[in-house]
């Protein structure tokens, strides 16, 4: 524990086996659990979870929290589909999201993330307030059960962002940085979106990616350090921001390219931390 440990996904195995076992193969100890299906956040298994995570010695951050009903990642059909956003998924996703937050709190573990979904540019936008009023009822139950939302970003640019987290107005509210996501999305340069946002930056994705070619779909997400993301900038940046979070690493294809993608991700990102902190304040800037 303690300044940007590098950490790695992880979400519930089809096998029954112990959750955090991977993580711990890769000679990590900490993970933010991906949980997309409601119908597991029950108190059993929040037991299970718990024990898995003593056993392996590995500390959840964050769960990570999806939510029922469709979720299409494109730019077409995103916006009605994604998130606290669309009207006719909106009360059903509060009760899972403050279902997670009720999990989370079981599980011991100090937060729950999600994505909000496209909120709209414009504050006028009658879908605006509905989804703020929205985000409020799920960070207050987190409040309550001394928890925290962070918000997951990319569909939202950071601004849009910063007067979500503004209107909503709750001491428990960050964000968890995914680097790749605002290029994916095309909102920003996750570097310059630090300005905005970084001082609410309490956990991160770690992953990379390419802008959109296209109108219609997100750009593509790439192995880390072969995309647009400036991670030796980017840590620079959050630790003088005073960042103290977790980096956790996000590779979202599967099999054994998945693993040697991870392991490279580790090796790279630990250099650039580790000369990250080695360095005095004033030689960070770059
Ligand atoms: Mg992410």
């Amino acid at each position: 524990m303690g300044a940007m440990e590098i950490g790695v996904m992880s979400s519930p195995r089809a096998d029954g086996g112990n959750e955090f076992e991977l993580v711990a193969k890769y000679g990590l100890r900490v993970t933010q659990f991906s949980i997309w299906n409601p119908a597991r956040l029950t108190p059993e298994y929040a037991a299970k979870v718990k024990a898995d995570a003593a056993a392996t010695g590995v500390r959840i951050a964050a769960i990570w929290a999806g939510y029922s009903g469709p979720a299409k990642w494109n730019f077409i059909e995103g916006p009605a589909t994604l998130g606290l956003v669309p009207p006719e998924y909106r009360a059903q996703r509060v009760q899972e999201l403050k279902r997670a937050a009720d999990f989370a709190a079981w599980c011991g573990v100090p937060a729950i993330i999600s994505h909000c979904g496209f909120v709209p540019e414009n504050p006028g936008d009658p879908l605006y307030a509905p989804t703020v009023a929205a985000t409020r009822e799920v960070a207050q139950h987190c409040l309550e059960r001394g928890i925290s939302f962070w918000f997951e970003t990319g569909q939202e640019t950071p601004v849009t962002l910063l007067r979500v987290i503004e209107d909503v107005a709750l001491p428990n509210l960050g964000v968890n940085l995914d680097t790749a996501n605002l290029i994916l999305y095309g909102k920003a340069n996750p570097l310059d979106a630090l300005d905005v946002i970084g001082i609410y930056v309490r956990n991160l994705h770690a992953k990379d990616g390419l802008y959109p070619t296209n109108g219609r779909q997100l750009g593509k997400e790439v192995p880390i350090g072969k995309g647009k993301v400036n991670f030796r900038k980017i840590i620079a940046r959050l630790h003088e921001l005073g960042f103290t979070g977790d980096i956790i690493i996000e590779r979202e294809i599967k099999g054994p390219q998945q693993v040697k993608d991870i392991q490279k991700a580790i090796r790279y990102l630990r250099r650039i931390i580790d000369r990250t902190l080695a360095s005095k304040q004033g030689e960070t800037k770059c």
